[in-house]
């Protein structure tokens, strides 16, 4: 089990004037939703230029000032990240894999020109919010507290350059079971748009990924699907993934195949876990690119038996349709595959503490 690390930068609690009352807290926790909701508190860390990180709260959620100029309001300099806290059944806290989130969330920074935060003042942030909030994690099965870190660029500049000046905040949610009993299959919609092109942004957790994927998914919906999944920007080819969520396909002879990391695509946490506890299994698991028109070649030789998406929200869901312009298809009977349900299973028991870690993926605090 991994340890919380220590951080140079001491947080300044600021104390809430009327935090939630307990009636009203418990009724949103019966039926939580996903997003809608938000707890008391929040964390706010500044970065200024020649000084670093600085001024770390944990205090009351709230607006925040921004100057009309602000990059992020322009040019879009923003990235996030996601994660869940879990109770688990002894009454403790555990978080999965924080340190991903950190590792990911710097490599995002990067690319976006914004400043690196210490994965060890990463995890710090979470530990203070989820400390503050504890109570507003849901117990229910497939409950959680949903976390969400961010970075923004605060300088007011209309230059076109890296800003001077960002904000890192982290705001809590809590959330609900996905689906309520059982992951239904979703049908998909493949998009004549593209979510990324090599060179791009697709490998960075950036809020302007998501701005591009709301039209594609719009259509999805309007067409009567539920998700939208993206083809490679070249080729118009090659499967990547959904709006929000990786791949995985299985095969009738056990093998499973997830699109390569190629830089177009986002590298899931719960993609790497999934492929971990996968070889656990001693299943084989390729990591490749895969056409539509051998996907739906598969699919209706029986080749093919599963296919899922996976990623933080939904954790494991299984795909039962296919449509696009130039296909139709369904997988297996259309509903959720056996294996599908298997790793489901296997990684949610690791993350709210009902079997053995031995990945070292939970943290508890
Ligand atoms: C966050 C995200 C995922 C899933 O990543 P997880 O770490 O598993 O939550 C997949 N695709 C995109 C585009 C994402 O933004």
């Amino acid at each position: 089990m991994a340890t919380t690390a220590k951080t140079e930068i001491a947080f300044t609690s600021l104390s809430h004037p009327a935090p939630t009352s307990v009636e009203q807290r418990e009724q949103v926790l019966t039926n939580p939703g996903f997003g809608t909701n938000f707890t008391d508190h929040m964390v706010s860390i500044e970065w200024t230029e020649g000084r670093g990180w600085h001024d770390a709260t944990i205090g009351p959620r709230g607006p925040i000032a921004l100057d009309p100029a602000a990059s992020v309001l322009h040019y879009a300099q923003e990235i996030f990240e996601g994660l869940k806290a879990y109770k688990h059944g002894d009454g403790s806290i555990a978080l999965f894999r924080p340190e991903a989130n950190a590792r990911r969330f710097n490599q995002s920074a990067e690319r976006l020109a914004m400043p690196e935060l210490p994965e060890a003042l990463f995890v710090e942030s979470i530990r203070q919010i989820v400390a503050a909030d504890r109570d507003w994690i849901p117990s229910a099965e497939g409950a959680s507290l949903y976390l969400r870190p961010f970075m923004i660029a605060t300088e007011a500049f209309l230059g076109v350059r890296p800003a001077k000046q960002y904000k890192y905040l982290v705001i809590a949610s809590p959330a609900g079971n996905y689906f309520k009993s059982g992951a239904p299959a979703v049908s998909i919609w493949v998009s004549d748009y593209t979510r990324a092109a090599p060179g791009g942004t697709g490998a960075a957790k950036c809020g302007g990924n998501y701005a591009a994927s709301l039209v594609p998914q719009a259509e999805a919906i309007e067409r009567g699907h539920d998700q939208v999944v993206f083809l490679d920007a070249a080729e118009h080819k090659w499967i990547e993934e959904l709006g929000g969520m990786n791949l995985y396909f299985v095969f009738a002879d056990g093998t499973l195949v997830t699109p390569a990391l190629t830089g177009t695509i986002l590298p899931g946490i719960t993609r790497d876990s999934i492929l971990a506890l996968a070889r656990d299994e001693g299943l084989t698991v390729r990591e490749d690119r895969y056409s539509l028109e051998q996907w739906q070649a598969d699919a209706q030789s029986g080749k093919l038996v599963e296919t899922f998406a996976c990623g933080t929200a939904a954790v494991v869901t299984p795909v039962g349709k296919v449509s696009g312009r130039e296909v139709e298809f369904t997988i297996g009977s259309g509903g959720p595959g056996q294996l599908t349900q298997k790793l489901k299973n296997r990684l949610v028991s690791i993350q709210r503490g009902e079997a053995p870690d031995p990945h070292g993926w939970v943290m508890k605090i």
